[in-house]
């Protein structure tokens, strides 16, 4: 399987979390792969957060 990269700081780890968090991500279908520590960022204060699954490498 294809490397992931977390959508904001651009690494890769072995366990990332797929989710929406902005409202383009709605009108668009786009799901993002991000890292834990960046998840925690994005959750907060974010009405558009949404949590699509965890996918492990
Ligand atoms: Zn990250």
């Amino acid at each position: 399987m294809k490397e992931k990269k977390c959508n904001e700081c651009k690494i890769g780890y072995k366990k990332m979390f797929r989710i929406k968090y902005k409202e383009l991500h709605y009108s668009n279908k786009i799901w993002l792969f991000v890292c834990e520590s960046c998840l925690k960022l994005i959750k907060k204060n974010n009405s558009f957060y949404r949590y699509g699954g965890t996918w492990k490498k």
